[in-house]
Protein backbone atom coordinates (compact mmCIF):
# COMPACT_ATOMS: atom_id res chain seq x y z
CA UNK A 1 0.00 0.00 0.00
CA UNK A 2 1.35 3.55 -0.98
CA UNK A 3 0.89 6.26 1.22
CA UNK A 4 -1.47 8.23 -1.08
CA UNK A 5 -4.76 8.84 0.97
CA UNK A 6 -7.81 10.54 -0.96
CA UNK A 7 -11.29 11.01 -0.33
CA UNK A 8 -14.53 11.19 -2.12
CA UNK A 9 -16.65 13.47 -0.18
CA UNK A 10 -20.53 14.26 -1.74
CA UNK A 11 -22.74 15.61 -0.33
CA UNK A 12 -26.25 14.26 0.25
CA UNK A 13 -28.40 16.91 -0.63
CA UNK A 14 -29.78 15.73 -3.99
CA UNK A 15 -29.19 12.25 -6.15
CA UNK A 16 -25.98 11.71 -7.73
CA UNK A 17 -25.52 12.84 -10.90
CA UNK A 18 -23.25 12.06 -13.94
CA UNK A 19 -20.61 15.23 -12.94
CA UNK A 20 -20.68 14.19 -9.75
CA UNK A 21 -19.71 10.24 -10.74
CA UNK A 22 -16.86 11.50 -13.38
CA UNK A 23 -15.26 13.49 -10.61
CA UNK A 24 -15.71 10.34 -7.99
CA UNK A 25 -14.23 8.07 -10.78
CA UNK A 26 -11.19 10.37 -10.76
CA UNK A 27 -10.56 10.20 -7.36
CA UNK A 28 -10.78 6.37 -7.17
CA UNK A 29 -8.47 5.78 -9.67
CA UNK A 30 -5.41 7.91 -8.66
CA UNK A 31 -5.70 6.33 -5.31
CA UNK A 32 -5.91 2.94 -6.84
CA UNK A 33 -3.33 3.43 -9.82
CA UNK A 34 -0.59 4.07 -6.77
CA UNK A 35 -2.43 1.11 -4.76
CA UNK A 36 -3.54 4.08 -2.07
CA UNK A 37 -6.48 4.56 -0.22
CA UNK A 38 -9.34 6.12 -0.73
CA UNK A 39 -11.95 7.18 1.42
CA UNK A 40 -15.45 8.17 1.88
CA UNK A 41 -16.41 11.31 3.79
CA UNK A 42 -20.74 12.53 3.90
CA UNK A 43 -20.23 16.42 3.65
CA UNK A 44 -23.67 16.89 5.76
CA UNK A 45 -23.58 19.66 7.39
CA UNK A 46 -26.13 22.14 5.40
CA UNK A 47 -28.81 20.72 7.77
CA UNK A 48 -32.32 20.91 6.51
CA UNK A 49 -30.83 20.16 2.88
CA UNK A 50 -28.90 16.88 3.47
CA UNK A 51 -31.57 14.07 3.91
CA UNK A 52 -30.08 10.64 5.29
CA UNK A 53 -32.51 8.79 1.77
CA UNK A 54 -29.77 10.89 -0.25
CA UNK A 55 -26.51 9.95 1.82
CA UNK A 56 -27.40 5.84 1.55
CA UNK A 57 -28.72 6.72 -2.65
CA UNK A 58 -24.91 8.36 -2.57
CA UNK A 59 -23.22 5.05 -1.09
CA UNK A 60 -25.64 2.43 -3.26
CA UNK A 61 -25.12 4.39 -6.79
CA UNK A 62 -21.15 4.58 -6.04
CA UNK A 63 -20.94 1.04 -5.29
CA UNK A 64 -23.23 0.20 -9.10
CA UNK A 65 -20.56 2.77 -10.66
CA UNK A 66 -18.04 -0.11 -9.42
CA UNK A 67 -16.03 2.37 -6.62
CA UNK A 68 -15.20 0.91 -3.64
CA UNK A 69 -13.68 2.80 -0.14
CA UNK A 70 -11.47 1.85 2.36
CA UNK A 71 -13.03 1.65 6.58
CA UNK A 72 -16.51 2.76 7.44
CA UNK A 73 -17.78 6.29 5.85
CA UNK A 74 -16.95 9.33 7.99
CA UNK A 75 -19.85 11.43 8.67
CA UNK A 76 -19.09 15.15 9.38
CA UNK A 77 -21.88 15.70 11.22
CA UNK A 78 -20.97 13.66 14.41
CA UNK A 79 -17.52 15.62 14.37
CA UNK A 80 -18.63 18.98 16.04
CA UNK A 81 -15.99 19.30 18.50
CA UNK A 82 -13.13 19.01 16.01
CA UNK A 83 -14.49 22.12 14.17
CA UNK A 84 -15.06 24.08 17.41
CA UNK A 85 -11.69 23.12 18.56
CA UNK A 86 -10.22 24.54 15.26
CA UNK A 87 -12.74 27.44 15.23
CA UNK A 88 -11.57 28.23 19.16
CA UNK A 89 -7.58 28.15 17.97
CA UNK A 90 -8.05 30.42 15.27
CA UNK A 91 -10.61 32.66 17.29
CA UNK A 92 -8.00 32.90 19.64
CA UNK A 93 -4.84 33.65 17.26
CA UNK A 94 -6.95 37.01 16.05
CA UNK A 95 -7.44 35.56 12.64
CA UNK A 96 -11.53 35.89 12.74
CA UNK A 97 -13.82 38.51 14.06
CA UNK A 98 -17.62 38.18 14.33
CA UNK A 99 -19.68 39.65 12.01
CA UNK A 100 -23.41 41.12 12.61
CA UNK A 101 -24.49 41.70 8.69
CA UNK A 102 -27.19 40.14 6.86
CA UNK A 103 -27.18 39.30 3.78
CA UNK A 104 -29.35 42.41 2.16
CA UNK A 105 -26.35 44.75 4.17
CA UNK A 106 -23.64 43.01 2.41
CA UNK A 107 -25.42 43.16 -1.11
CA UNK A 108 -26.05 46.56 -0.19
CA UNK A 109 -22.33 47.70 0.47
CA UNK A 110 -20.89 45.42 -2.08
CA UNK A 111 -18.88 47.85 -4.77
CA UNK A 112 -19.65 45.22 -7.61
CA UNK A 113 -19.74 40.98 -7.50
CA UNK A 114 -16.49 39.48 -8.49
CA UNK A 115 -16.05 37.30 -11.31
CA UNK A 116 -16.19 33.33 -11.37
CA UNK A 117 -16.88 33.05 -7.85
CA UNK A 118 -20.23 32.99 -6.36
CA UNK A 119 -20.18 34.57 -3.07
CA UNK A 120 -20.14 38.21 -2.98
CA UNK A 121 -16.72 39.92 -1.53
CA UNK A 122 -17.28 41.41 1.88
CA UNK A 123 -17.32 45.34 2.47
CA UNK A 124 -15.75 44.72 5.69
CA UNK A 125 -18.12 46.40 7.93
CA UNK A 126 -17.66 44.42 10.80
CA UNK A 127 -14.09 44.13 10.24
CA UNK A 128 -11.38 45.90 12.88
CA UNK A 129 -8.59 47.32 12.01
CA UNK A 130 -6.16 45.23 14.40
CA UNK A 131 -6.41 41.65 13.94
CA UNK A 132 -8.02 41.17 17.40
CA UNK A 133 -7.41 37.72 19.56
CA UNK A 134 -11.04 36.55 21.28
CA UNK A 135 -10.05 35.54 24.99
CA UNK A 136 -11.94 32.67 25.62
CA UNK A 137 -10.90 28.94 26.89
CA UNK A 138 -13.50 26.61 25.87
CA UNK A 139 -16.31 26.43 23.93
CA UNK A 140 -18.78 27.06 27.04
CA UNK A 141 -17.65 29.96 27.16
CA UNK A 142 -17.30 31.16 23.75
CA UNK A 143 -20.51 30.30 23.41
CA UNK A 144 -22.26 32.16 27.10
CA UNK A 145 -20.06 35.08 25.84
CA UNK A 146 -21.15 34.96 21.64
CA UNK A 147 -24.56 33.02 21.40
CA UNK A 148 -26.60 36.33 21.83
CA UNK A 149 -24.37 38.73 21.82
CA UNK A 150 -26.30 41.35 19.87
CA UNK A 151 -29.85 41.60 20.16
CA UNK A 152 -29.73 38.03 21.23
CA UNK A 153 -28.33 36.97 17.92
CA UNK A 154 -25.12 35.10 17.27
CA UNK A 155 -22.90 36.41 14.77
CA UNK A 156 -21.15 34.60 11.84
CA UNK A 157 -17.35 34.42 11.93
CA UNK A 158 -14.91 35.60 9.48
CA UNK A 159 -11.43 35.87 8.16
CA UNK A 160 -10.14 38.69 8.97
CA UNK A 161 -7.72 37.83 5.92
CA UNK A 162 -4.51 39.81 5.15
CA UNK A 163 -5.10 42.52 2.15
CA UNK A 164 -3.62 41.95 -1.26
CA UNK A 165 -2.09 38.48 -0.70
CA UNK A 166 -1.58 36.05 -3.45
CA UNK A 167 -2.10 32.30 -2.31
CA UNK A 168 -0.69 30.03 -5.32
CA UNK A 169 -0.34 26.21 -5.72
CA UNK A 170 -0.04 23.80 -8.69
CA UNK A 171 -3.06 21.83 -9.56
CA UNK A 172 -1.94 18.48 -11.32
CA UNK A 173 -5.14 19.11 -13.87
CA UNK A 174 -5.05 22.78 -14.43
CA UNK A 175 -1.17 24.12 -13.63
CA UNK A 176 -0.17 26.72 -12.08
CA UNK A 177 -3.04 28.77 -9.70
CA UNK A 178 -3.29 32.24 -8.20
CA UNK A 179 -5.55 33.87 -5.90
CA UNK A 180 -5.76 37.59 -4.34
CA UNK A 181 -7.07 38.14 -1.18
CA UNK A 182 -9.60 40.88 -1.33
CA UNK A 183 -9.89 40.45 -5.60
CA UNK A 184 -10.56 36.52 -5.88
CA UNK A 185 -12.62 36.17 -2.62
CA UNK A 186 -12.68 38.05 0.45
CA UNK A 187 -12.80 37.83 4.31
CA UNK A 188 -15.12 34.74 4.18
CA UNK A 189 -17.50 33.19 6.37
CA UNK A 190 -15.42 30.77 8.85
CA UNK A 191 -18.51 29.53 11.42
CA UNK A 192 -22.00 30.81 9.92
CA UNK A 193 -24.69 32.87 12.22
CA UNK A 194 -26.82 28.94 12.98
CA UNK A 195 -23.72 27.52 14.45
CA UNK A 196 -22.35 24.93 12.08
CA UNK A 197 -18.74 25.77 10.55
CA UNK A 198 -18.45 26.83 7.10
CA UNK A 199 -17.69 24.12 3.85
CA UNK A 200 -14.09 26.21 3.84
CA UNK A 201 -13.10 25.46 7.98
CA UNK A 202 -14.57 21.27 8.02
CA UNK A 203 -13.34 20.48 4.96
CA UNK A 204 -9.43 21.31 6.40
CA UNK A 205 -10.48 19.92 9.69
CA UNK A 206 -11.10 16.54 7.76
CA UNK A 207 -8.97 16.29 5.12
CA UNK A 208 -5.89 17.23 7.68
CA UNK A 209 -7.68 14.55 10.74
CA UNK A 210 -7.90 12.09 8.16
CA UNK A 211 -4.49 12.60 6.34
CA UNK A 212 -5.44 12.99 2.97
CA UNK A 213 -2.55 13.69 0.80
CA UNK A 214 -4.22 14.45 -2.50
CA UNK A 215 -8.22 16.52 -2.87
CA UNK A 216 -9.90 15.69 -5.91
CA UNK A 217 -12.26 17.53 -6.61
CA UNK A 218 -14.48 19.94 -9.15
CA UNK A 219 -13.15 23.06 -10.53
CA UNK A 220 -15.73 24.95 -9.24
CA UNK A 221 -13.80 24.56 -6.29
CA UNK A 222 -10.29 25.79 -7.35
CA UNK A 223 -10.90 29.56 -5.05
CA UNK A 224 -12.10 27.28 -2.11
CA UNK A 225 -9.13 25.99 -2.70
CA UNK A 226 -7.06 28.90 -2.37
CA UNK A 227 -9.43 29.79 0.74
CA UNK A 228 -8.53 26.37 2.52
CA UNK A 229 -4.60 27.12 1.97
CA UNK A 230 -4.95 29.96 4.30
CA UNK A 231 -6.94 27.63 7.01
CA UNK A 232 -4.05 25.31 7.05
CA UNK A 233 -1.53 27.60 7.46
CA UNK A 234 -3.31 29.36 10.23
CA UNK A 235 -3.91 25.87 11.89
CA UNK A 236 -0.28 24.31 11.18
CA UNK A 237 -1.67 21.80 9.28
CA UNK A 238 0.58 20.25 6.19
CA UNK A 239 -2.02 20.48 3.55
CA UNK A 240 -2.67 17.96 0.52
CA UNK A 241 -1.71 18.82 -3.00
CA UNK A 242 -4.92 18.88 -5.57
CA UNK A 243 -6.47 17.95 -8.75
CA UNK A 244 -9.24 19.99 -10.09
CA UNK A 245 -11.16 18.04 -12.63
CA UNK A 246 -13.30 20.08 -15.56
CA UNK A 247 -16.73 20.05 -14.88
CA UNK A 248 -19.21 18.16 -17.31
CA UNK A 249 -21.54 20.57 -19.11
CA UNK A 250 -24.65 20.01 -20.59
CA UNK A 251 -25.54 19.97 -24.64
CA UNK A 252 -26.28 24.19 -23.85
CA UNK A 253 -22.58 24.16 -22.15
CA UNK A 254 -24.50 24.61 -18.83
CA UNK A 255 -22.70 22.63 -15.67
CA UNK A 256 -24.04 19.62 -14.59
CA UNK A 257 -26.37 20.50 -11.18
CA UNK A 258 -28.61 18.27 -8.87
CA UNK A 259 -31.55 19.50 -10.85
CA UNK A 260 -30.24 17.16 -14.11
CA UNK A 261 -32.43 14.97 -12.77
CA UNK A 262 -32.09 12.91 -15.71
CA UNK A 263 -28.76 12.59 -15.58
CA UNK A 264 -28.98 11.40 -11.79
CA UNK A 265 -27.05 7.70 -11.74
CA UNK A 266 -30.43 6.52 -10.44
CA UNK A 267 -31.91 8.04 -13.62
CA UNK A 268 -29.76 6.11 -15.59
CA UNK A 269 -29.60 3.13 -13.66
CA UNK A 270 -33.65 2.87 -13.90
CA UNK A 271 -33.39 3.72 -17.73
CA UNK A 272 -30.69 0.46 -18.41
CA UNK A 273 -27.95 2.46 -18.63
CA UNK A 274 -24.15 0.45 -17.26
CA UNK A 275 -21.78 2.34 -16.33
CA UNK A 276 -18.71 0.49 -18.38
CA UNK A 277 -19.65 2.72 -21.40
CA UNK A 278 -18.99 6.24 -19.00
CA UNK A 279 -15.97 4.72 -17.71
CA UNK A 280 -14.47 3.94 -21.03
CA UNK A 281 -14.93 7.68 -21.91
CA UNK A 282 -13.50 8.79 -19.04
CA UNK A 283 -10.67 6.97 -19.34
CA UNK A 284 -10.18 8.80 -22.56
CA UNK A 285 -11.13 12.27 -21.42
CA UNK A 286 -8.32 12.25 -18.33
CA UNK A 287 -5.43 9.87 -20.24
CA UNK A 288 -2.71 11.72 -18.05
CA UNK A 289 -4.56 11.51 -14.63
N1 LIG B 1 -19.07 18.00 -0.56
C1 LIG B 1 -18.57 18.86 -1.59
C2 LIG B 1 -19.44 18.82 -2.80
O1 LIG B 1 -20.15 17.84 -3.01
C3 LIG B 1 -17.21 18.45 -2.05
C4 LIG B 1 -16.21 19.10 -1.28
C5 LIG B 1 -14.79 18.70 -1.58
O2 LIG B 1 -14.55 17.74 -2.32
O3 LIG B 1 -13.97 19.34 -0.99
O4 LIG B 1 -19.43 19.77 -3.54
Amino acid sequence: MSAYRGRIAPSPTGYLHLGHARTFWLAHQRARRVDGEILLRIDDLDGPRCRLEFTEAAIEDLQWLGLDWDGEPIVQSGREENYQNALLRLARDGHLYPCFCSRKDIQQAAAAPQEGDDETIYPGTCRPTEPTPINVTDWTQFQDEFNQARDGRAPCWRYRLSENKVIEFTDANRGPQAFQTGRSFGDYVAWRRDGLPSYQLACVVDDADMQITEVVRGEDLLASTARQLIIYRDLHLTAPSWCHADLMRDDSGQRLAKRHDSLSLRALRKSGASPDEWLETWQEEFPNL
